[in-house]
Parts: structure tokens; sequence; C-alpha cells
């Protein structure tokens, strides 16, 4: 194996790095001119912070299979738990996650998980008692949270096969069942963990902490996404959870509809921040990386692959930044977010292919930035509902028949 004599040494880790990074280059439509200008001045100086303090120790993070929390500080005066449990500027949410996801998805799923899901739960569904034992620790990132609604036999079908039950005997729950593929479930303090009540067969949801007796996690090994993010096998056996730790907001599973609406929307977004950094590192390396006596930036089909990158990323801000206005204004619909989260990952999928072919025998290599982005796109193309199953959605919305039961 050789390497072509005429091409100076890329410095490997230089791929993605924040002396290339410049700005918001690949927001090609200036999408961001739509937030206010302290709102612009918020994401940079996010954008500045996790360029520093972030993407210099996440890929040793991701080949090690660890979560850095040493960063959790970082993150927490990012304020982004708040920002997203308080559900008022949906806009400023949505670049903000871009920014995290353009540096890593896993520490973007992790907060986005935290926050979207455990903290936003708390805020939608909860009891004030509930929202003032557990929000403020959780907006702090003091201690963290993780969802559990996935199960070993049942991912796209979990709200109507969910086998997790809950057993009603005076003021407590007995839950019984196993969660697979939790998200920070090997260090959470409180899981939300759904569970069909034996009584009248629908979904409710349990604030569980991870101390109570019959908990245990299991850490899922050997992934080849989204490797910083801690998941896990949860088991229940017996555990007891207190009534006042049910959430009263969520009596069925259309109660969470709200919910995971707005997380298939943070997906979403996240997709813009992977292409993103898909293009960031493609142009860098075309710019420096020299074929044939020239950078390959000057060959024909490497512009085009650039282009059709930038392209991408760049539909699927626009048809983000719409979901978020549709948000704000309080008609978004499921089918909305659907398509968003169907269509935005489907292009996300085809830019890391075409950035990571743009650093050729390279791009498969971790000590480049590329081979990150396009591993972890994989988890988000199948997570808060696959490719397949928001396509359905929609599908079932245009023509009045569900084709996915
Ligand atoms: C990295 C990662 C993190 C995750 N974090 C969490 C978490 O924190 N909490 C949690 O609860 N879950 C989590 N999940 C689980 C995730 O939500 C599920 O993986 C997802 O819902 C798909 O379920 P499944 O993997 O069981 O696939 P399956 O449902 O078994 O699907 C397998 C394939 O069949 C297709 N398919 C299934 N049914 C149909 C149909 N009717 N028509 C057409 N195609 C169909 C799917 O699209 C998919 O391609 C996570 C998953 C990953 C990979």
């Amino acid at each position: 194996m050789s390497i072509a004599v005429d091409s100076p040494q890329i410095g490997s880790t230089e791929a993605c790095s924040p002396e290339f990074y410049t700005g918001p280059t690949a927001d090609f439509f200036s999408y961001q001119d739509l937030l206010a200008p302290e709102e612009q001045q918020l994401v940079a100086e996010a954008r500045a912070v996790l360029e520093r303090d972030v993407r210099p120790i996440v890929a040793e993070h991701w080949n090690n299979a660890t979560f850095p929390f040493e960063i959790i500080p970082t993150l927490a005066a990012l304020n982004l738990v708040d920002l997203c449990a308080r559900g008022n500027n949906f806009l400023l949410h949505g670049f903000m996650t871009v920014e995290l996801a353009r540096v890593d998805a896993s520490i973007s799923t992790f907060v986005g998980v935290h926050s979207g899901l455990f903290a936003a739960a708390i805020a939608q569904l909860g009891t004030d008692d509930q929202r003032d034992r557990y929000l403020a620790d959780a907006i702090s990132l003091r201690r963290i949270g993780a969802f559990a609604l996935t199960e070993p036999d049942h991912g796209s079908d979990v709200s109507r096969n969910m086998e997790t039950t809950a057993t009603r005997t005076g003021a407590s729950w007995t839950l019984n069942g196993v969660k697979r593929w939790i998200g920070s479930g090997t260090f959470a303090a409180n899981v939300l963990v759904w569970a069909r009540d034996t009584a009248d067969d629908q979904i409710k949801g349990f604030i569980v902490s991870s101390a109570l007796q019959g908990f245990t996690a299991e850490k899922i090994e050997n992934k080849i996404a989204l490797r910083i993010v801690q998941n896990a096998t949860i088991t229940l056996d017996n555990v007891v959870v207190a009534e006042r730790d049910r959430l009263p907001g969520a009596t069925s599973f259309r109660d969470t509809n709200r919910l995971l609406t707005n997380s298939r929307v943070w997906v979403g977004w996240q997709t813009v921040g992977l292409q993103f950094a898909a293009y960031d590192c493609a142009l860098r390396y075309a710019l420096e990386r020299r074929q044939f006596g020239k950078p390959i930036a000057s060959f024909q089909l490497v512009q085009e692959k650039l282009v059709r990158i930038l392209e991408n990323a760049t539909t699927s801000l626009g048809t983000m930044v719409r979901i978020a206005q549709l948000q704000q204004a309080g008609t978004l619909r499921p089918e909305h977010a659907a398509m968003a989260k169907a269509s935005a990952s489907g292009r996300m999928r085809e830019s890391v292919a075409l950035g990571r072919s743009v650093l050729g025998g390279n791009g498969i290599s971790t000590d480049f930035g590329m081979a990150r982005v396009f591993a972890d796109a994989e988890a988000l193309f199948t997570y808060e509902g696959s490719y397949e199953i928001n396509t359905l959605v929609v599908g079932r919305a245009i023509t009045g028949i569900s084709a996915f039961q």
C-alpha cells in the first residue's frame, strides 16, 4: 500500500479542526439570519465553546467507547436543557442542536435524550411536585435522565406490543420487564420507564431511580455508531415505584405524541449538524489533499460531491426551519415531523457517504474527522422512528391507510 508522493501530509486530527472552522459556511442561504442578533450571538458562543472544549476530546472517547464526564459542566453552562424543556424558542433550539451535532453526534444525543425526552416529559406530563423534585437537577445536568421505551423484542411496534408491565398495589407500582438501547442508561440517576398497566392495558410513564432494588443496567458493547453514548439494556425485576413518580399526563401512549413529535424534530436538526460536519471535513480535505499535482478540489467530480453535500444540508436545514415555525405556531402535526426526519436523514446518509468518499482511504480512519460522522449517521437514520416508519407515518396521513400494522 502506498501514499501518493506528491501529497502533503494532512494532519489527521485537523480534518475537522477548530482551525479550519470559520463559521456557518454550510448555511449557504443564511437561514441563521432568521434568529434575532442576540440569539445568533448565543449560537456563536456555543460554537466557540464546543470547538474549544468538546471537539478536542471526542475522537478518543469515541474510539474507546467512553463517556467524557469532564465536559458535563461545559454542557450545563450552555443552558440547553432549559431551552429544550421550556419549548418556547424552537428555532434557537434547532440551531443549537446543529452546533452540538456538528461537533459530535454522541454528545448531541446525550443532551437531546436528557433534555428532549426526560426533562421535557416531566415538564409537559408531570405534576408540580415532580417538576419541583426533578427539573432543577435535570436543567443543571447534576442528575442525568434517560428514556426507556424500546425493548429487546419491540422497537418499531413497541407502542402496540410493549411487554414491560406496571401493576398497581395501593400507593405504589411494581414494574417488570427489559428495555434495550437506553441512552445514558449505565449512569443515569433517573430513567423514565414506559410500561403497560396490567389493569387497563394502557402505557404509562414512571420516573424510576436507578438506585431502586431490582433495577440493573448493562452496557451494550461493540457499537459502530454513537460510541460515546452509553446505551444499556435495563432489567426491571419487581422494581417498586411510588405513585407520586407516575407521570399523570401520560395515561395512554397517545399522550406521548407531542413529546415524540418534538424529539423527531430534534433528530432532524441533528442530521443537519452531521451534514454540516461532513461538508466542513470534505471541503477542507479536498482543498488540502493533492493528487495528480493539484488539490483534489479542482477535479469536477469532487466538486460535484461537495456541492451535493451542500445542497442536501441546505435543503434539510430549510425544511427544519419551516418545521420550527410550525412548532412555534402550534400547528406542527406528527406527519410533518415524520416527513422532516425521514427526508433529512435520507439526505444525511447520502451526504456522509459522499463526504467519506472525498477522503478516500482516510475516510475510514477515525484519526480523520469523517469516519465518526459517517458511522454516527447510521444511528440517526434508525432512532426516533426509523426512516421506514416515519415514511409510513406520512403515507398513512396522505392515503388514510396505515401500511405498518
Ligand atoms: C444508538 C441508539 C440509541 C437509542 N436510544 C434509545 C433510547 O434512549 N431509548 C429508547 O427507548 N430507545 C432507544 N433506541 C431505540 C430506537 O428507538 C429503535 O432502534 C428504533 O425504534 C427501531 O427499533 P428496532 O431497532 O427494534 O428495529 P425494528 O423495529 O426491529 O426494525 C428493523 C427494521 O425493520 C423495519 N420495519 C419495522 N417495522 C416495519 C414496518 N411495519 N414496515 C416497514 N419497515 C418496518 C425498520 O424500519 C427497520 O429498518 C436507540 C437506538 C439506537 C440505535
